[in-house]
């Protein structure tokens, strides 16, 4: 453990497991208070906490991000546990995967509401503190689907590019206080969820299409998030930075 990010306030959205978890515990790990959000899943979520407070003070924020009264409420827990809030990690996400032709409104409601809503929502809760405090950061957890398109995911690969542009124009809105807007875009990562279930065949398919011929792991995901969330990246912002083995470089 170090203190790269000593006295800092983070959030993660979507922290109860996979990428969310990995990147809670590695800012826990440099010295940061951690709020944990989650929507269902509480019993992950209490493993998140306790492996935090193994190394610096955590807690659990339950609430869907892209209702606003939900979201909300998990800011105002933040608030008034610890006062203030420094970094906030646009995480949560979902997929409801089906080629166009087959895909119905709600599928791609759903995505569109957690995936960029949930963000949107997040974001204009935080951001009034970090404009007071002229200092914060911001990190979106997009995907090299939203740069590169992937068949079946039309609204899964809509919403992540729209998170490219969020990021973008926040990160002009909002540099001159002082405060970095970035956006990670993974490749395949072993997070527990889709990579995972995949057959051997379909995964034997896609590592011929990554160069560095294997899978990310959510710590390399969560290292990223980290330099994004430290003062070691103070003068990035507005980037997107893709992670996936050299897949679409
Ligand atoms: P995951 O294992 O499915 O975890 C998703 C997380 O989001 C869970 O903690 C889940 O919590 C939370 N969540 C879902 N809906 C929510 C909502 N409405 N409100 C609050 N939290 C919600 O996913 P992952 O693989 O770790 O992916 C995390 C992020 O990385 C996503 O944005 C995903 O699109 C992106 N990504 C993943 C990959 C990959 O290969 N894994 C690649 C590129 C990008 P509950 O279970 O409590 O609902």
């Amino acid at each position: 453990m170090s203190d790269l990010l000593k006295d800092k306030i983070a959030m993660v959205t979507g922290a109860s497991r996979g990428i969310g978890a990995a990147i809670a515990k590695r800012l826990a790990n440099e010295g940061a208070k951690v709020a944990i959000n989650y929507n269902s899943s509480k019993e992950q979520a209490l493993q998140v906490l306790s492996a935090v407070q193994e190394v610096s003070e955590g807690m659990l924020v339950q609430g869907d991000v892209s209702v606003q009264a939900d979201a909300e409420k998990v800011l105002s827990q933040v608030i008034e546990n610890w006062g203030k809030i420094d970094i906030l990690v646009n995480n949560a996400g979902i997929n409801r995967d089906k080629l166009l032709m087959r895909m119905d409104a709600s599928d791609w409601d759903d995505v569109m509401n957690v995936n960029l809503r949930g963000t949107f929502l997040c974001t204009k809760l935080v951001l009034p503190y970090l404009i007071k405090q002229r200092q914060g950061n911001i990190v979106n957890v997009s995907s090299v689907v939203g740069l590169s398109g992937n068949p079946g995911q039309v609204n899964y690969a809509a919403s992540k590019a729209g998170l490219v542009g969020f990021t973008k124009a926040l990160a002009r809105e909002v540099a001159s206080r002082n405060i970095t807007v970035n956006a990670l875009a993974p490749g395949f990562i072993t997070s527990g969820g889709m990579v995972d279930e995949l057959s051997s065949d379909a995964k034997e398919t896609i590592l011929k299409k990554i160069p560095m011929g294997r899978f990310g792991t959510v710590d390399e995901v969560a290292e990223c998030c980290l330099f994004l969330c430290s003062d070691q990246s103070s003068y990035i912002t507005g980037q997107v930075i893709t992670m996936d083995g050299g897949m679409i470089a």
